[in-house]
């Protein structure tokens, strides 16, 4: 026991303090305004619940928004969480293009969430198709299907970004709950 409290107290804490490279590209909104520090300001009052769909990624923003848990990035700091059903979502974090096998359960998640709710695209495939376009088998970025409310570009976007993005839902999450 005493080992054990001996290395927490020598231990520093793994978690980093938000950081964004020069130039980066940071996430948007519908009318183009880019979040900034500026933006990232206001406090819901309360956690943010957020549902992911896999819509037909690649499986490289998944990884990254894993991350976003792990004691590194820390995204529960912020008192944002990922929920298991989207009735219990205030947001819908989309990551790849929308195949036509999955575009009904996005369709769906979607219809499911309580108002106000809100969506991300998350990864150039969800905002326009990155690679992978329109085809057969794809129906193209996540707003052919829903309305999108914020826009979180890279490919995959850095978890830094992500939080970023995530906080400024939050931002306006609050704002509609005034
Ligand atoms: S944006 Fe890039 S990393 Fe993300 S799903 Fe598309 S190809 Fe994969």
């Amino acid at each position: 026991m005493l080992k054990l409290l001996e290395r927490l107290l020598k231990e520093k804490v793994a978690t980093e303090a938000i950081t964004f490279k020069e130039g980066e590209a940071m996430p948007y909104l519908p009318d183009g305004t880019k979040v900034t520090a500026d933006i990232i300001k206001s406090r819901l009052g309360r956690s943010l619940h957020v549902r992911h769909l896999d819509a037909g990624s690649c499986n490289a923003c998944d990884f990254e928004m894993g991350a976003l848990s792990n004691p590194l990035y820390d995204l529960h700091r912020y008192g944002i969480h990922f929920d298991a059903s989207p009735r219990h979502a205030d947001l819908l974090m989309v990551t790849g293009v929308v195949t036509r096998n999955l575009a009904e359960a996005l369709k769906r998640s979607y219809e499911a969430m309580p108002e106000p709710r809100l969506v991300m695209a998350c990864g150039d495939c969800a905002i326009d198709g990155g690679a992978y376009g329109e085809s057969y088998a794809i129906v193209g970025p996540a707003e052919k299907v829903v309305p999108v409310d914020i826009y979180v570009p890279g490919c995959p976007p850095r978890p830094n970004v992500m939080i970023a993005g995530l906080i400024a839902a939050a931002d306006m999450l609050a704002e509609k709950l005034k």
